[in-house]
Formats: C-alpha cells, sequence, structure tokens
C-alpha cells in the first residue's frame, strides 16, 4: 500500500506561493556555500533595537512579567500609543480603540478576519505589500488591484480607481509611505479616496508603519486629515517593527472604531490570546520613550538614498522614481526584458532577479512579488560600502545582457 499524502485546506491551496521563495532560498544557499552575496532583499532597519528599549525588555524578565496579559495589550502600552497619537498627529483615541497584536502584519489579519468574507472586495493600489492579497483571500474575500503608475511617481489617479468600484467593494488599503515603492499619496489623492470612502461606506485600512522615514519636509498627507468623519470607519496600522528596529519583538498595534476593536479582540482572543509579555513591556519604552532612534535613522538613509536612487539612474535603460519614504527603491528594469545571457533569455522579474544572483550574487526582491513585473525591489537599508559595491556589480551584470 503507498502512503496517501494528506490533503491540505482548500484555503492554503488557494494562497500562491511567494514568488521571492525561489530567489530567496538560492540566495541563502549561495550564501551558506561561502559566496560573497550581497543582500538587498531584506525588509528590514540594519540597524539594532535602541538600549533602553532591550533593557526594558529584560527587566520585564527579570520583575516577574510572566503571565498572560489582556488580549488586547496591556493598557499602559494602549494608553501610551494613545498619547503617541496625540503628540505626532493631534489624533484622540482611548485606549479601548487600540488593539496591540504580533506585528503589524497580525493586526492586519485579524482586521480582515473580522471584517470580511466572500463576496466582498478591497482595493488594493498595486505595486502592493506582498501580504495584502494573501490576508484579503485568506478571510475568503476578494483583492481588487488597482495599478499606480510610475510616471505618476505611483500616486493614484482617481479617475482609475472608479473603474475598479463595485457594489461589493468594501474596504481599500493605503501605504504611504509605501512598501516596495516609497511613495506617498498626495493630499489631492486622499480627498478623493475620502470622498468615495465617506459616499460608499468602505472601510479605510492605512497601514503607517513607515511613517517616521519620510525624506519630504512638512507634513505627511494623512487620510484621517482628509475629513474629521473619516475616524469612524478608518483603521490605522503602526507599531515599532521599522520605526525602533523591532521586527522580531512582533508588537504592532491598531487604532479604530471601538466596535472593530473588539471584533478584532474576539479573533486575537481565540487565536495568540494576546501579543508577548516581555515585549509589549520593550514598545512601552520605545512609544512613550525619547522618539531620536527613528530620526537618527532616518538621517542615516538620507545619503544611502540619494546614492542608490543616482546610481541606478546612470544606468542605460533603468527609471527610478524617487522614494519619498521608507528604504526601498523600486527602478524599473523591463527594458532589459527580452535580452539574453548565453543561452539564459530574460522575460521578466523574476528571471532578471536569478541573473543578478547567479552573475552579480545580487540578493534583490522581484516586481512580480509586489504585483508590478517590471521593477525589482531594492532595499537601502545596508552600509555604503555595500550599496557602492552592489550597483557596480548590477551596471556591470545589466551590460552583459545582449
Ligand atoms: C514591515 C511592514 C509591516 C509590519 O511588519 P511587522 O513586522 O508585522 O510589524 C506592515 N506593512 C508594511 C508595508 C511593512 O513593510
Amino acid at each position: 500500500m503507498t502512503t496517501q499524502e494528506i490533503q491540505l485546506a482548500e484555503r492554503v491551496r488557494q494562497i500562491k506561493p511567494s514568488p521571492t521563495l525561489a530567489v530567496n532560498a538560492k540566495a541563502k544557499a549561495l550564501k551558506a556555500s561561502g559566496a560573497d552575496v550581497l543582500n538587498f532583499s531584506v525588509g528590514e532597519p540594519d540597524f539594532d533595537t535602541p538600549p533602553h528599549v532591550c533593557e526594558a525588555g529584560k527587566a520585564a524578565i527579570d520583575e516577574g512579567f510572566h503571565r498572560y496579559t489582556a488580549v488586547p495589550g496591556i493598557l499602559e502600552l494602549r494608553e501610551a500609543v494613545c498619547a503617541r497619537f496625540k503628540e505626532d498627529k493631534g489624533w484622540t483615541y482611548e485606549p479601548d480603540q487600540i488593539q496591540v497584536a504580533c506585528g503589524g502584519k497580525h493586526g492586519l489579519y485579524n482586521m480582515a478576519q473580522a471584517l470580511f468574507g466572500p463576496g466582498d472586495e478591497v482595493l488594493i493600489p498595486t505595486p502592493y505589500w506582498v501580504s495584502y492579497p494573501p490576508i484579503v483571500e485568506l478571510a475568503g474575500a476578494t483583492p481588487v488591484l488597482v495599478p499606480l503608475d510610475e510616471a505618476k511617481d505611483f500616486d493614484l489617479e482617481v479617475g482609475i480607481l472608479e473603474k475598479y468600484i463595485t457594489p461589493n467593494t468594501r474596504c481599500i488599503i493605503l501605504n504611504s509611505p509605501s512598501n516596495p515603492t516609497g511613495s506617498i499619496f498626495s493630499q489631492a489623492t486622499l480627498e478623493a479616496i475620502g470622498k468615495a470612502a465617506l459616499q460608499n461606506g468602505w472601510v479605510i485600512i492605512t497601514d503607517d508603519i513607515y511613517d517616521t522615514i519620510v525624506y519630504e519636509e512638512g507634513t505627511l498627507p494623512h487620510i484621517l486629515d482628509v475629513d474629521k468623519r473619516l475616524v469612524d470607519q478608518t483603521l490605522v496600522l503602526n507599531g515599532v517593527s521599522k520605526s525602533f528596529a523591532m521586527t522580531g519583538w512582533r508588537i504592532g498595534y491598531t487604532a479604530g472604531p471601538k466596535h472593530i476593536i473588539a471584533a478584532m479582540n474576539k479573533i486575537q482572543s481565540q487565536s495568540t490570546s494576546n501579543p508577548s509579555s516581555v515585549a509589549q513591556k520593550a514598545a512601552l519604552a520605545a512609544v512613550s520613550g525619547p522618539q531620536d532612534f527613528p530620526v537618527t535613522m532616518k538621517e542615516a538613509f538620507i545619503p544611502r538614498r540619494e546614492y542608490i536612487v543616482g546610481a541606478l539612474r546612470s544606468i542605460p535603460g533603468v527609471t527610478c522614481v524617487n522614494p519619498k519614504g521608507a528604504f526601498y527603491v523600486f527602478p524599473n528594469l523591463s527594458s532589459y526584458f527580452g535580452r539574453t545571457a548565453g543561452d539564459k533569455k530574460i522575460t521578466n522579474s523574476v528571471e532578471l532577479a536569478d541573473y543578478l544572483l547567479d552573475e552579480a550574487l545580487l540578493a534583490t526582491v522581484p516586481g512580480a512579488a509586489f504585483g508590478a513585473d517590471a521593477f525589482i525591489r531594492f532595499s537601502f537599508a545596508t552600509s555604503m560600502d555595500v550599496l557602492e559595491e552592489g550597483m557596480k556589480r548590477l551596471r556591470e551584470a545589466l551590460a552583459k545582457l545582449s
């Protein structure tokens, strides 16, 4: 008798495997074999969590803060999040309008589980962050991809949005500054989105995880500042992963209408119960303590951004939008599609990323992972030395394609 493979759930079979996985696995294998792989694929700051935050985590361990916490997170942390929103943005939230989850991604997951089901459509401006479509699909709903134009700096054109609205549209997910493009939605765009959301009763999810890493002068346009009424239908996602270099601690938070947060708490109570007690204490130190760390980090990114954008734009056939925030660049390399390297023909971003890894030992993320095949994402959360060597290798590898 042959052993039958155990069958998996339909929802797992429906989720598409990430196109980044193959390139990632290969990069890891190459690195393990001793190859000098330069990693431009990482989606996290190249900084350590600041010492005062680590100390708060250690103190929580030493003081015996070891048990289950309240499902939505400890009250102190939710109060600190409210105070931070008030001080930084002027927004008023109460602690029962805040949920702390196991990272920003988990906050999104709780939102989708609490709000969406079969038949619901969620508008996702594209290029999008890799996890938005699968999180929507895991809730049984349908992602509707709304294309953003590189020529318009990836801002959303409202005329285009209208083509994707149906009676089933329930929500739009905003990410500004964006991963992968670094672009920011303009005030005019947000006003138009706000108007449509009010008219149609949509939920707005605004993923603000990069809002401390903005290179433009002045205030970052925000959907909540467009029209006061929108607060009743907006979920604000943020966290400490990027702003305090705490990706491994797994703390993110959502602010929103009480009844939606309560529904998300129900989901959390039956899944993770609460985020790590120790990580919550560390996040409390981050959110309530001095705010100079994110500024220092941003200042370190400024020369790197300038360098990598300049280097990319100087390569023949490459266009590159200047990112206004976050720590990624998203150059268009599609002019190299159709070219060959030896017997290998490059026809898309996955094949190009694969070629760059083989030929130049550069680990990048193909645009296909973000729903935009003409592009490749490079993270500049890495040292200037790596950036310079990486751009030299990129230029040489691209020049070899004929
Ligand atoms: C990193 C990131 C998040 C949050 O990540 P967590 O590690 O789960 O806190 C959310 N949205 C975007 C766009 C990100 O890049």
